[in-house]
């Protein structure tokens, strides 16, 4: 009895492992070494070129095999009939993207790293050329690069500050953008973490819980009242014409301190002929003000200098064209001038208190794992 038991039991054995198409293997396995491409894996497994066009103009994600990288890993896996079923690409520094294939669309599905709880996982952009050449060199979204540059270029002059050999690193938990942004420079390490809201928008804050951005102070210039608001046309008393204003001016005694609004980088210290003395402060990856007609500017103040907010850029003055002493203060966003008495600018927030000391411990147990001080 037990031994037809065990001898049925080895024919089901036998009966399993022998294959059941005789065209033999349904699952590829492949690791990515240099100078590989995708596709030279797709056709060794018999798909055809037809396929693979179609899996290529599928959807944007698809455009991720094209950029494979020296340890990324794949596994193509097939139906009996060896019609494509799934690949599986897990990318050295990426959670695993699956693509489901069920004979007439694909279906895409990025999981959450298996080691996701215990280790995260992270991408690395190691800067040779540029944030944007370097990260879409390692696979990182444009979306996900447009970001970064939002957010670091309010403590980081990407055209100055960036040096060969700075790093950033974004972490992952199976969003697809990430969990954390970190740049590590020679001279400063800037960690910026996700925290959702209850409506589950998600936004980035630093260790101590403030989103990079800051504020704007309405004016920057104290005591002083608009003596000519932002209009379309505006008539110009020296040049005798209508003119767009496009700015805000402020009535001030010469040598008013002008103030900057809001933290920013010095992009512009100049004399120009309509301006007069003039300062372009840059704020994120998007916004400028401008201060004209000052007599002067602050001691040592130059381009590619940092300011912080409520710090001294120069003094109200009447150089360049210009009525009398007054400051002219211009809000432009991607070069298109704002009303800056009507415009709203994001504030500076904060991850809730009562949120706050999980927020903080997620970024302490991130930078922990990521070995940063
Ligand atoms: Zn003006």
């Amino acid at each position: 009895m037990q031994k037809s038991f065990l001898s049925s039991l080895f024919l089901a054995l036998l009966l399993l492992c022998t294959p059941s198409h005789a065209g033999g293997k349904h699952d590829f396995s492949f690791k990515v070494s240099r100078g590989d491409a995708f596709y030279k894996f797709f056709f060794s497994t018999g798909l055809s070129g037809d396929l693979l066009t179609k899996l290529m103009s599928s959807d944007k994600r698809a455009q991720r095999l094209n950029n494979i990288y020296p340890g990324d890993k794949f596994r193509i896996i097939l139906n009996d009939d060896h019609s494509l079923k799934e690949i599986v690409f897990s990318p050295l520094n990426d959670n695993p993207l699956n693509i489901y294939y069920d004979g007439s669309t694909f279906s895409y599905e990025k999981k959450k790293d298996a080691r996701a709880g215990s280790e995260i996982t992270y991408t690395v952009i190691k800067i040779q050329k540029s944030l944007n050449y370097d990260a879409k060199k390692v696979g990182v979204d444009a979306e996900v690069i447009k970001m970064m540059v939002d957010h670091f270029s309010w403590e980081i002059d990407f055209s100055r500050d960036l040096r060969k050999g700075d790093r950033f690193v974004l972490s992952w938990n199976g969003d697809d953008t990430p969990e954390a942004m970190i740049y590590i420079g020679d001279r400063k390490t800037i960690a910026l973490f996700s925290h959702k809201d209850s409506q589950g928008r998600k936004k980035y804050y630093t260790s101590n819980g403030l989103t990079i951005n800051d504020t704007f102070a309405f004016a920057p210039v104290k005591y002083s009242r608009i003596s000519s608001g932002f209009s379309k046309r505006r008539w110009h008393p020296k040049l005798k014409t209508y003119r767009p204003h496009r700015g805000t001016d402020f009535a001030a005694p010469t040598g008013t301190p002008v103030y900057a609004p809001a933290k920013g980088l010095v992009k512009y210290v100049a004399t120009l002929s309509g301006y007069g003395n003039v300062i372009y402060l840059k704020h994120g990856s998007e916004l400028v003000t401008v201060y004209a007609h000052l007599s002067k500017f602050a001691k040592g103040l130059k381009a590619g200098n940092r300011v912080k907010k409520g710090e001294l850029i120069g003094y109200v003055g009447s150089t360049g064209m210009s009525t009398g002493p007054h400051l002219h203060y211009e809000i432009r966003i991607n070069g298109v001038h704002k009303d800056a008495e009507k415009i709203k600018l994001e504030k500076r927030s904060d991850v809730p208190n009562n949120k706050m000391s999980s927020f903080q411990k997620k970024a302490k147990r991130i930078l922990f794992e990521l070995n940063i001080k």
